[in-house]
């Protein structure tokens, strides 16, 4: 059995408490710590009510790095799921190191003065953590996360050489308030108003920020809008998919919402630098923030699915094909079960999955991976067993 210790007791870090403390053939304990004690009091008595089992719960502030060891130390997990903020993804990772604990993240880090993601900090780990004989799972939420899984087992059973792949996101349920984000504003307004960005053949190419749309039809949902954003895991399925010519990700928005970001944007509202007021230093985003719903307040009341998954164009025994490898999620099921809408539940199913094959085993290694690097068969396997069932569709080819 293991012992599992989460950072950041948002509205991830909410279900993945929920599903550790489900998951009691993997995990007899199950530690939640965040930078404010209150909002894990509140996890705590939840899944005392709802799975029946009392977690621990500890106060931390994960940008320092030697509170973070001590927590570590008092506690000794076998493995650290960190879903705070990108921001920590680095100051977690090195306390780990120096505690000698296995790590797992959905996002990867970024500067928190600069918009800009990239895999390139968390890869420098990768030496320290191989000769740590540590592991280092980054990524292990939908997308990126299961979106890579999808992708690992398109190339291991569908495919003999992939071509083209479309990761398309749609979030088909309403949350009846005017404007509010679906997982952590900052992060989440950050990526979508920077610029589009797409590889292929060899080369990125950017776009003007949701500049390019195109319809999709979405299972569970239908035909939808979707508009193209750089997203995480194309950098490293870039690298990791052989033979792939194009890889691009979409993601679709309501005209409520674009219209909202629009105003935001034009009068400053999503500027991340620090501007002077009355005397203070206010960072805009930081500041709207405060005023929009906290993203894990809108499960109650959410009504409407998820749907998203890979469309993965190549070719099988000499024959051209195309499918659609998906998961459909429903926001007022996910709510019934760990109190949650299924953006949320989305991402910290497969955290979970993440950990337990780590744990148990079933993936292991030293050094800093991504999902689409180890065998998606049992990942696949056990994250459908947890909630997010996945199914193969043959598309038309154009
Ligand atoms: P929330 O803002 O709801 O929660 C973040 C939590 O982290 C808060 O409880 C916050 O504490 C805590 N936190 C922030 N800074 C620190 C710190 N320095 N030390 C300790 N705790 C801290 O975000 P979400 O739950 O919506 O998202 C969590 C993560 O999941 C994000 O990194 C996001 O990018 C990622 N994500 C990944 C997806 C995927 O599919 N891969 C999809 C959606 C999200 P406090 O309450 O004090 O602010």
């Amino acid at each position: 059995m293991a012992k599992v210790l989460i950072i950041g007791a948002g509205g991830v870090g909410g279900v993945v408490t929920h599903k550790c403390a489900q998951a009691r053939d993997v995990f007899d304990e199950v530690v939640l710590a965040s930078r404010t004690l209150s909002r894990c009091e509140k996890i705590q008595r939840e899944v005392e009510e709802l799975q029946g089992k009392k977690v621990r719960i500890a106060q931390v502030d994960a940008d320092d790095v030697a509170q973070t060891v001590r927590l570590l130390r008092e506690h000794r997990p076998d493995i650290v799921i960190n879903v705070a903020l990108p921001y920590q993804d680095l100051s977690i990772m090195d306390a780990c190191l120096e505690a000698g604990v296995d790590y797992l993240d959905t996002a990867n880090y970024e500067p928190p003065d600069v918009a800009k993601f990239e895999y390139r900090w968390q890869w420098a780990y990768q030496e320290r953590f191989a000769k740590a004989r540590r592991m280092a799972l980054l990524g292990s939420g939908f997308d990126p996360g299961v979106t890579n899984v999808y992708c690992a087992y398109a190339q291991k059973h569908l495919f003999d050489t992939i071509e083209y792949i479309d990761i398309v996101d749609c979030n088909g349920g309403s949350h009846g308030k005017a404007f509010a984000t679906n997982f952590n504003t900052e992060i989440n307004i950050r990526e979508i108003t920077a610029r589009g960005r797409y590889w292929e053949e060899g080369v990125w190419k950017e776009t003007d920020p949701l500049s390019v749309a195109k319809m999709f039809d979405y299972p569970g949902v239908g035909e939808r809008k979707s508009f193209l954003l750089y997203h995480e895991e194309l950098e490293s399925l870039a690298k990791n998919i052989k033979g792939l010519k194009r890889i691009r990700f979409w993601m679709t928005f309501g005209e409520a919402y674009l219209q909202h970001l629009r105003v935001l944007e034009n009068v400053g509202m999503t500027r991340i630098d620090p501007v002077s007021y009355d005397g203070h230093q206010v960072v805009p985003i930081k500041f709207l923030k405060t005023l929009l719903p906290d993203p894990a307040s809108l499960a109650a009341g959410y009504t409407g699915k998820t749907s998203i998954g890979c469309l993965v164009e190549g070719v099988k025994d000499g024959q051209r094909r195309k499918v659609l490898i998906y998961n459909i999620c429903d926001h007022a099921e996910t709510y019934r079960e760990v109190r949650a809408q299924a953006v949320s539940y989305t991402t910290g199913v497969p955290a979970v999955t993440g950990a337990v094959m780590m744990v148990t085993g079933k993936w292991k290694g030293h050094g800093v991976f991504n999902m689409e690097e180890l065998d998606p068969d049992p990942f696949l396997e056990d994250v459908a067993r947890r909630g997010l069932p996945w199914h193969v569709e043959e598309r038309p080819l154009p």
